[in-house]
């Protein structure tokens, strides 16, 4: 089943890399000639790939992602051609995220920040008005279960085995996936049938390179880190997705479509490419 992707950032690259011809012999991009050698990679095999894309998290980490039955030993001349971009985003990316807001380093939070609700794009104000936060509670009790049962006045205490940081996190993105589920599957709904464009399935996951994706059947699924980007964004990726309903692909027909739904969507898609830096660190680690 094809499946469209919307990327949170402009690190990745679905350029059929290894269907292009190999540059002019002898001849080597300044660019390229002076780049540093290629950071560690993961190789990912995936069933529904039809040819090798890169991947650049925002931590630092590259993933190639190959179709079926690819010939790895075809991957090195691949690397070498495209080891300038990867190094170039990577470097990019990593520097971003030196000078996103400290809050954004925290493992194990004290306070989360929704701005789905709020129309305020600076990330930095976190007393920005419709801004939800939350405040987070451990508390280490002898019991092998580790919970969090959100009380009043958005208070999220967790209980269990709270010392353990990966459990902490690992309870918070359940919780999270749940908060999303409540909220934006209702909100996607309203939206496609207001704009005329109804989708059937949704669900909701915790993807690494993707905002959101749709499927041949007219799946939509969002990702819950949703929850942290401010509202005129998260309408651009649902509005985005409701038109893949119509046509699977970025073509002009597609742009068209976006427009008319959305005629002020261009500044949006383009803050968009930026995006993650409202995604505490601690949703994305393992
Ligand atoms: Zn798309």
């Amino acid at each position: 089943m094809p499946q469209l992707e919307l990327f949170p950032s402009t690190g990745s690259s679905k350029k059929s890399v290894a269907k292009k011809k190999p540059s002019k012999k002898g001849f080597v991009p300044e660019t390229e000639a002076k780049a540093p050698a290629l950071p560690p990679y993961n190789v990912r095999e995936s069933a529904r790939a039809r040819q090798v894309s890169i991947k650049n998290s925002v931590v630092g980490e590259v993933e190639f992602v190959v179709p079926p039955q690819f010939d790895h030993a075809k991957l090195p001349e691949i690397l070498e051609r495209r080891r300038a971009w990867i190094n170039k985003t990577r470097s990019r990316l990593l520097s971003d995220r030196a000078q996103t807001s400290e809050d954004w380093q925290i493992e194990k939070p004290e306070t989360i920040y929704f701005r789905h609700r709020s129309d305020d794009i600076d990330e930095r104000n976190t007393a920005a008005k419709e801004i939800e936060s939350w405040s987070v509670a451990y508390q280490q009790t002898s019991g092998n279960k580790t919970l969090c049962v959100p009380g009043l006045n958005r208070h999220l205490p967790l209980s269990g085995n709270t010392d353990n940081l990966q459990t902490c996190q690992a309870v918070l993105r359940k919780w999270l996936a749940h908060k999303a589920h409540r909220e934006l599957s209702p909100w996607l709904r309203q939206l496609g049938f207001e704009l005329d464009l109804p989708c059937h399935r949704i669900s909701v996951r915790g993807q690494k390179t993707r905002w959101a994706s749709c499927s041949s059947h007219k799946d939509i699924s969002l990702n819950f880190k949703l929850l942290f980007l401010p509202r005129p964004l998260v309408h651009y990726v649902l509005v985005h997705e409701l038109c893949h309903t119509v046509h699977m692909n970025h073509s002009a027909k597609f742009w068209t479509l976006v427009g008319e739904k959305q005629p002020d969507y261009q500044w949006r898609r383009d803050e968009l490419k930026t995006a993650w830096r409202y995604v505490p660190r601690w949703v994305e680690a393992k």
